[in-house]
């Protein structure tokens, strides 16, 4: 393809402000940076004054801040009252032990009937539709949390990330998961949830009730049905296609909620390009500042806080040394946005609304690059890029990686679907090509054991933070080849664009 001749790499300048930026925000005094905590505002405003002395222009609506409208609704849970009713009588649900339920701004008193929809995945581009012939109008869809096998990741990731759009489109009134008998536990489940306050922006919205039940339940609910569970158990538990159909079964709930409003902010900071034409397109590169705040249980330990030092002041702090360490090299053509977004944590809200309301004036966004909990604990042989194989910024990784003996490794969890979980997905699903990166691992190996020991024992745990045993040099070549790709993608020739094949080529809601 057609792209300018880069110069060599420069070599990867240490780590020290990169961990300094670290220690700042995963520090106990800014308590877990929960969205819309003084907390968080005080890294959002370190993020900002970094961005001052790397030299970028403030390009959020009110400075270097673009605050953001939140709704946050929480169940008054004394009052919640359950139940599911059968034809041979009703039965009290008790919230937590049966029913979790995520409460939602549209989340009221609820009496509908259950059908079951498989997995609920309606992907007929894959040929997959489980919506297909129930009618799903004033009902609660019951649905296995699971996909069936030949999905492509990323349609997995895709498919079970909007599941309710089109049942809501279907005219469902809530949307149930049945959990997995594994790890249900004892815990009570969330009992509040933050929304955009923009309902249109919500992917929630019309949810009148939205959880998960216990797996243990789950032949009652089926008892009556045309349905017999343990077929259909047995099949998902193959990843077989599943039958649907009505359930004999309502649910019956009285939800009353509490609601709050609070503003959180992005932090943004632009490096103008410039080239007179392509100065217009951003290359934006994104990383969430959020977390999820303190321990709300009783503290056994003395620690209730969250500090959330990989996750994600990790990233966050890449994100500072990028900029730095591109405007000292200046150069970019095409203009660099850097885009510190809150409330990822609470589903990727300040990305999905910077991605709806880019504050970069007429420019178009032409592509993401995100990092998350990028891990930096192992050498620096590879990195996992998800998004790879959907679109031709991969061509750009390629080079990158290459001049910096770093290969590009496949991602050996496609189920864990990360294409979609952190920020570059509020882009993608606008249609402008993404990349998220994480330190890479090949299976089998002394690396892989000590990467998934860390996402098994401290991930969302009070132990990330600063005392672990971070691999400075690591974290410098990948900031280094971070940087080295902040400007390549923005001087390439072309627009970036989706591969031809790729399920992310049409752009999927708005
Ligand atoms: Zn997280």
């Amino acid at each position: 393809m057609a792209t300018e001749a880069a110069a060599p790499a420069p070599p990867a300048p240490p780590a020290t402000e990169w961990w300094r930026h670290v220690q700042v925000l995963a520090h106990d005094s800014l308590k877990g940076r929960d969205t819309g905590s003084p907390g968080h505002e005080s890294a959002a405003r370190y993020i900002a004054q970094q961005f001052a002395a790397a030299g970028l222009t403030p390009s959020g609506t009110d400075g270097w801040f673009q605050r953001i409208p939140f709704v946050e609704v929480t169940l008054d849970q004394p009052r919640v009252q359950l139940a599911l009713r059968t034809p041979t009588g009703s039965t009290p649900l008790v919230l937590g032990r049966d029913l979790r339920l995520t409460p939602r701004p549209a989340t009221g008193n609820v009496d509908a009937p259950l059908v079951f929809a498989g997995y609920g995945l309606s992907l007929p581009q894959a040929g997959v539709d489980d919506l297909n012939g129930l009618d799903l109008r004033g009902k609660i869809v019951v649905h296995m949390a699971g996909v069936p096998n030949g999905l492509s990741p990323a349609l997995q990731a895709h498919g079970s990330r909007n599941r309710w759009a089109a049942m809501r489109d279907a005219g469902a009134v809530g949307i149930i998961a049945i959990g997995s008998a594994g790890v249900w536990g004892n815990g009570a489940g969330a009992t509040s949830s933050l929304s955009l306050a923009d309902s249109l922006l919500d992917d929630a919205r019309g949810q009148r009730v939205g959880g998960t039940i216990n797996p243990a339940l789950i032949p009652r609910l089926f008892a009556g049905s045309a349905l017999v569970w343990d077929s259909v158990a047995a099949r998902a538990s193959r990843g077989d296609p599943l039958p649907t159909g009505a359930l004999t079964t309502s649910l019956q709930a009285t939800l009353p909620t509490h609601r709050r409003t609070l503003t959180s902010p992005n932090v943004v900071g632009i490096i103008p390009g410039t080239d007179p034409a392509l100065r217009h397109e951003v290359v934006v590169y994104s990383a969430h500042s959020d977390h999820v705040g303190t321990f709300k249980g009783p503290v056994l330990t003395g620690d209730s806080i969250f500090n959330g030092a990989m996750d994600n002041a990790s990233g966050a702090a890449t994100l500072m040394e990028t900029a730095r360490l591109v405007a000292q090299r200046g150069g970019n053509k095409r203009t660099l946005a850097f885009v510190a977004v809150t409330a990822e944590e609470k589903g990727l809200l300040g990305s999905r609304w910077f991605a709806a309301h880019p504050s970069l004036g007429t420019s178009t966004i032409v592509a993401n690059l995100n990092t998350d909990m990028f891990l930096p604990l192992i050498p620096l042989k590879g990195v996992f890029a998800y998004g790879y194989e959907e679109s031709d910024l991969a061509d750009d990784l390629d080079a990158v990686v290459r001049e910096r003996g770093i290969a590009v490794l496949p991602d050996p969890e496609p189920q864990e679907n990360r294409f979609v979980r952190s920020d570059q997905y509020s882009f993608i699903r606008r249609g402008i090509p993404a990349l998220a990166f994480k330190v890479g691992y090949t299976p089998g190996t002394p690396e892989a054991t000590i990467w998934q020991a860390w996402v098994r024992d401290h991930y969302h745990k009070l132990s990330d933070d600063t005392t672990q045993p971070v691999n400075f040099e690591t974290a410098a070549r990948f900031n280094a080849m971070y940087a080295d790709l902040a400007l390549r993608v923005a001087n390439r020739a072309t627009r970036p664009s989706w591969r031809a094949k790729s399920f992310f080529a049409v752009p999927l809601v708005p």
